[in-house]
């Protein structure tokens, strides 16, 4: 064991120059640029070292086009005997820019044992420090038995349909081809992450009657119906929502709650363009529209999140004559929370406390990542996030990652394999 953490020491400017170079291909989502590159890197490094590489491109998934077609390399090494199968899983596309930056996002300048670039800690560090513990392991345990795989995939940021979805759907998360999954999100370098909440997006409308502005009584004002729904989220909805706890042990703390977003409110005329110089029309609003987001927990059931809303939605319709509204689904994920006495869970927290001398946080992330398609789609619950990272600085400006804190990430995958994978 001690071998295997000296060896990892060894392979610091490795681990540096692959991060840099990762970073360095700027591969923003959306569009969804480089995925072929960034892909093609991985693919060019694993297979010199004789692993099994696949390209696979989601053909027609959500958001692939010619132009920016939605790329995935998977990378497979079989050991000599039959055994489990560990796949780490990075998502390679990163988020925009934004503004506020001192460095060059793109850059992947390394200052003061930090290493600075969109996408640095989410989550190109965790993708090369899954990478180089793997080597390392393989290098030191050349006849371990089963299988390694470590796969990039696209899109995670935007909902990862043409990335992990596409696989999982593939058979690729098949509890029969893999057994444990580590997801090297910056979640901490001494936390295990288990699961997320459940998510429901939904639109409200309410519906009203067009007509003209000086005369409002003759119309329906579609708007004044949503403030009233507002109105009776505020009264009875947050505060019910609020005073539901979980039994997870969700970080932030805040997030323990159910919650509410209102996303966006639209209603009347539509804005218009920029280079329009005249006045507004006046007309009552006949439509208005409410995007929400709600969070929901493990001990919440989909259809009563649901229910709730339509019981308000009711309960507003008794006090407005002539009320008239429609829910629409957008979008709903499940909450799921891999089981501490899961063997990946045990494993990595066994090995957190042999690198770091303390015990790991069991968190679970108020929203969603990858994690969903692999335990709805494959099918495979023994799947945790774990990598190196400060949580809070993803989609910032700025960006960075502490290499140390990447050292010590690949300290405990190498050793959470030796243990998988070695007698
Ligand atoms: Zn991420």
């Amino acid at each position: 064991m001690d071998r295997l953490l000296t060896e990892i020491e060894n392979r610091r400017d490795a681990l540096i120059a692959l991060t840099q170079d990762l970073i360095r291909i700027p591969t923003l989502n959306p569009p969804g640029r480089h995925y072929c590159d960034i892909c093609a890197l991985i693919q060019e490094r694993m297979g010199s070292q004789g692993w099994q590489v696949e390209m696979v491109r989601a053909q027609g998934a959500l958001g692939d086009s010619d132009k920016y077609p939605r790329w995935n390399v998977i990378c497979r090494l079989e050991g000599r005997g039959p055994g489990d199968c560990v796949h780490f899983n990075s998502h390679h596309d990163v988020v925009a820019v934004g503004d506020g930056w001192t460095r060059d996002p793109f850059g992947g300048e390394l200052a003061d044992g930090k290493i600075y670039g969109r996408g640095a800690c989410d989550m190109k560090g965790g993708l090369a420090t899954s990478i180089i513990a793997a080597e390392v392991f393989v290098a030191m345990h050349p006849d371990f038995n089963g299988a390694i795989e470590i796969s990039a995939t696209a899109d995670e940021e935007s909902g990862g349909f043409g990335g992990v979805a596409y696989l999982a759907e593939r058979g690729y998360f098949d509890p029969a081809r893999v057994q444990h999954v580590i997801i090297p999100e910056p979640l901490n370098k001494d936390r295990i992450c288990l699961g997320h909440r459940g998510v429901w997006w939904a639109e409200i409308e309410t519906k009203g009657r067009i007509a003209h502005g000086s005369m409002p009584f003759l119309g329906d004002c579609a708007v004044r119906h949503m403030g009233a729904v507002i109105a009776e989220m505020e009264a009875t909805l947050f505060p019910l929502l609020a005073g539901k706890r979980t039994e997870m042990p969700v970080v932030p703390d805040g997030a323990k709650s159910s919650t509410l977003n209102i996303n966006a409110i639209h209603g009347g005329e539509p804005v218009q363009d920029a280079d329009y110089t005249g006045l507004p029309s006046a007309c009552v609003p006949d439509r208005c529209t409410l995007t929400i987001d709600r969070r929901f927990l493990i001990e919440e059931d989909i259809d009563e999140v649901k229910r709730e809303v339509r019981q308000m939605m009711e309960r507003v319709r008794e006090r407005r004559p002539d009320f008239r509204y429609e829910i629409r689904d957008l979008f709903e994920v499940q909450p799921t929370m891999t089981p501490e006495d899961a063997p990946i869970v045990q494993t990595v927290q066994n090995a957190v406390h042999q690198v770091l001398g303390r015990s790991a946080e069991f968190v679970v992330s108020p929203g969603t990542y990858d994690q969903k398609h692999i335990d709805r789609i494959g099918r495979l619950k023994n799947c945790i996030a774990y990598g190196p990272g400060i949580l809070d600085l993803a989609h910032q400006p700025d960006e960075w990652i502490g290499v140390d804190d990447m050292m010590d990430s690949a300290k405990v995958m190498a050793i959470s394999l030796a243990k998988l994978l070695t007698d």
